[in-house]
C-alpha cells in the first residue's frame, strides 16, 4: 500500500477500508506528519478553522460500582475507604456550584451504583432539572441504561424515555471503551457487550436523545481492534446520523488494576495519540467533530491534536476525578483563557458552543 497514494484518495473522497484505517494507524517515523496533515486539512474543509469548547461541569455523584473494570481506579465497592454516593442534598449543592460558574452543560459521572434502578436514575435527572432548569444535562451511559432496564425490569428502550422526561439532554457515548468483545473481556469484563452498546445507543438516536461517541485506547487493544471500533461507530453513524462528536480518551494508566497486574503497557504514546486523532478524522468521514481531549493528552499534546484533525477541545470540565484517580496531573479545570493561548499560537480561532455545537457568538472578540 502507498501512503502518498491512499492519502491522495482520501483526500478525493475515498472511504477507508478497515485494512487501509490499520495501515495507517501503523504509521511510523516522518509519515505521521503525512497522515496528520492530511487529517488537518479535511478537518479544514469540514469545519473551517475554529476550535470550539464547552462550559460544562463534571459532578460525580457516586463511585460505587458494580463493574469495577480493570483499566478504571475510580470505581469502588460500595465498603472500600472513599467510597461515596451523594443525597439529594448534596447534588443539589453541587448543581448550584455549576450553575454559579455560568456552565451550559452538566456533565453526571458516576459509577454503576448497584442500587441505582431506573427510578432512581430519573429522580436523580428531575433534581438537577429543577435546580438548574436552563442548563442542558449531559448524562449516563449505555451501561447505566442497561443496567437500570435490569434492576428495574423494563426495556432499554423504556429506560430511556424516562431519563428524556426527566430531563436527559444527551447520552453520553461511554462504556464503548473498545467495541470488541474479546478485548471487553480482558478490561471491562462486567460491562455490555459489542452488540447492546450498539443497540442501546440506536434506541437513543431513534428516541431524539443525541450521544457522543467515545473510544478509550492505549491499553491492551491491538491497531486493528482500534478501526474495528471505529468501524462500528461509523456505521451507527451512517445510519442515524445521532452521534454528535467522537471523544478519544487515552488510557491513564498509573492506579489501574490493568497495568498494575502488567497486562497493559504505560498507555499509548504520542505517535499513537496523534495518529488515532488524525485517522479518526480520515476514517470517520460521517462525522463532524473529533476532540482533543486535554484532560488526556494534556495541554501541549492536546494542541497538536488540534494540528492533527481535532476541531473541539471538550469542555472546561472544573473537576475530573475519573481522569485524577488514574493519575492524571492537572486534569481538574482548564481556562478558555488557557485555550485562546492554546488556538491563538496556532493560527485558529476559539469559540465557545453549546452541547449541540450551536455557537455562542459572543466570545473573545477581536481575537487574532
Ligand atoms: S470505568 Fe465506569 S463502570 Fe468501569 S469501574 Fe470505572 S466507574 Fe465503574
Amino acid at each position: 500500500m502507498d501512503l502518498r497514494t491512499l492519502l491522495s484518495d482520501v483526500v478525493a473522497g475515498h472511504r477507508l477500508s478497515g485494512e487501509e484505517g490499520v495501515f495507517l494507524l501503523n504509521t511510523s517515523g516522518r509519515d505521521l506528519y503525512r497522515v496528520c496533515e492530511t487529517a488537518d486539512r479535511i478537518r479544514e474543509e469540514k469545519v473551517g478553522p475554529v476550535v470550539t469548547y464547552v462550559r460544562n461541569q463534571n459532578l460525580h455523584l457516586s463511585n460505587i460500582c458494580k463493574n469495577l473494570c480493570r483499566f478504571c481506579a475510580f470505581g469502588k465497592s460500595a465498603t472500600d475507604e472513599g467510597a461515596f454516593c451523594d443525597d439529594p442534598e448534596t447534588i443539589r449543592q453541587k448543581v448550584r456550584l455549576a450553575a454559579s460558574r455560568d456552565v451550559s452543560e452538566i456533565c453526571l459521572l458516576s459509577g454503576v451504583n448497584p442500587e441505582f434502578d431506573a427510578d432512581r436514575y430519573s429522580e436523580i435527572l428531575s433534581l438537577v432539572k429543577k435546580t438548574a432548569p436552563d442548563i442542558h444535562i449531559h448524562a449516563f451511559s449505555p451501561d447505566e441504561v442497561n443496567h437500570a432496564a435490569t434492576r428495574s425490569g423494563i426495556t432499554t428502550e423504556e429506560v430511556l424515555v424516562s431519563m428524556k422526561e426527566a430531563g436527559l439532554g444527551t447520552l453520553q457515548g461511554t462504556a464503548a471503551e473498545i467495541l470488541v468483545d474479546s478485548v471487553r473481556h480482558v478490561i471491562c469484563p462486567a460491562k455490555v457487550s459489542t452488540a447492546q452498546w450498539g443497540r442501546i445507543i440506536q434506541e437513543a438516536h431513534g428516541l431524539g436523545i443525541p450521544t457522543t461517541a467515545t473510544i478509550m485506547y492505549g491499553s491492551c487493544e491491538s491497531p486493528k481492534d482500534r478501526i474495528t471500533h471505529l468501524s462500528v461507530l461509523r456505521e451507527i453513524q451512517d445510519q442515524t446520523g445521532g452521534f454528535t462528536e467522537l471523544v478519544p480518551l487515552s488510557y491513564l494508566h498509573q492506579n489501574t488494576r490493568l497495568y498494575l497486574e502488567g497486562k497493559a503497557p504505560a498507555g499509548a504514546t504520542g505517535r499513537e495519540d496523534l495518529l488515532l486523532v488524525a485517522v479518526s478524522r480520515l476514517f470517520l468521514d460521517n462525522f463532524k467533530n473529533i476532540q482533543a481531549s486535554w484532560g488526556k493528552l494534556g495541554v501541549k499534546l492536546g494542541q497538536m491534536a488540534l494540528l492533527a484533525g481535532a476541531n473541539d477541545l471538550g469542555g472546561t470540565m472544573f473537576s475530573d476525578d475519573v481522569s485524577a484517580e488514574a493519575g492524571a496531573g492537572n486534569a481538574d479545570f482548564l481556562d478558555p483563557a488557557e485555550m485562546l493561548r492554546m488556538t491563538n499560537d496556532i493560527g485558529r480561532i476559539l469559540s465557545r458552543r453549546l452541547t449541540n455545537y450551536t455557537l455562542v457568538d459572543d466570545t473573545f472578540p477581536g481575537q487574532s
